[in-house]
């Protein structure tokens, strides 16, 4: 059975409390949990994630890096850093990085090659603005945002990235993308992927997903995992959305 991978995005939120309680509660759940889980956090919860979560399965990660390994950059971190510090992951490209700091695609593939050189997992997100779905240019732009981080990518270094698309109209609105635009929407990416290399990335989808919504995305062919903001702030409600994650898993398998 292959494990969907269920992102949590912290976002700038969350505390040290919230993390143990989470932790906790993922113990009680106990090991079977059919779902790969990776929590990126803010960095002043590194140090936490890295006691918490050194024996346990859960891994952790950022959601920003500077593209380059150390120098003058006043208030930012390295993807050696997150590396050092036993992290496995980081967002690169999140839809709020490309509209509030003006991150282009360029950025966002410095980016991710910042992560393959630490050895770290980038999980570079794409997506669409409203506007141009409505104009018809989903897969235009999606194509457009992966190509640039992939066209300098060996094959090799491709397969170890994940993909995750996330519509921006979707995030945070509680107004999800149906399975079936996901579906079209990941094949595509899928397709442009298997051109580059023999075994495609994970894709994700994010974009209000929920307990309630999960397994319905992740029912999907192409549906890898899910990148989760909001629910991911909820202990009781993450926990269920990776369990309801890993129950689907099974029942793709069976069927
Ligand atoms: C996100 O920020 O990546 C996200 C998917 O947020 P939400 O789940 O809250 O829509």
């Amino acid at each position: 059975m292959k494990q969907p991978l269920i992102v949590a995005n912290w976002k700038m939120n969350g505390s040290e409390l919230l993390l143990r309680d989470l932790v906790r509660a993922f113990e009680r759940q106990g090991p079977d949990l059919a779902a790969q889980v990776v929590l990126t956090l803010p960095a002043p919860f590194f140090s936490l994630a890295r006691a918490l979560l050194e024996s346990g399965e859960i891994s952790w990660g950022g959601q920003n890096i500077h593209w380059q390994d150390e120098g003058a950059f006043t208030g930012e971190i390295s993807a050696p850093m997150i590396a050092a510090m036993g992290g496995t992951h980081c967002i690169v490209g999140h839809s709020e990085r490309r509209q509030g700091w003006a991150e282009t695609d360029q950025v966002v593939a410095s980016k991710a090659q910042a992560c393959l050189r630490a050895d770290i997992t980038p999980i570079v997100c794409v997506g669409e603005r409203l506007e141009e779905r409505q104009q018809d240019k989903t897969i235009e732009v999606v194509k457009r945002q992966l190509e640039a981080v992939i066209t300098n990518l060996a094959p090799a270094l491709l397969e170890k990235i994940v993909v995750a698309y996330e519509p921006v109209w979707a995030i945070g609105t509680g107004q999800e993308a149906t399975p079936e635009m996901a579906q079209e929407v990941h094949s595509s990416l899928k397709k442009l992927l298997g051109t580059q290399c023999l075994q495609s990335p994970p894709v994700l989808y994010g974009g209000s997903v929920k307990a309630d919504n999960v397994a319905a995305l992740l029912a999907m062919d192409d549906v890898d995992g899910v990148l989760v903001g909001g629910a991911s702030l909820v202990t009781e409600e993450f926990v269920r959305l990776c369990a309801y994650a890993g129950e689907q898993a099974k029942n793709n398998s069976n069927g």
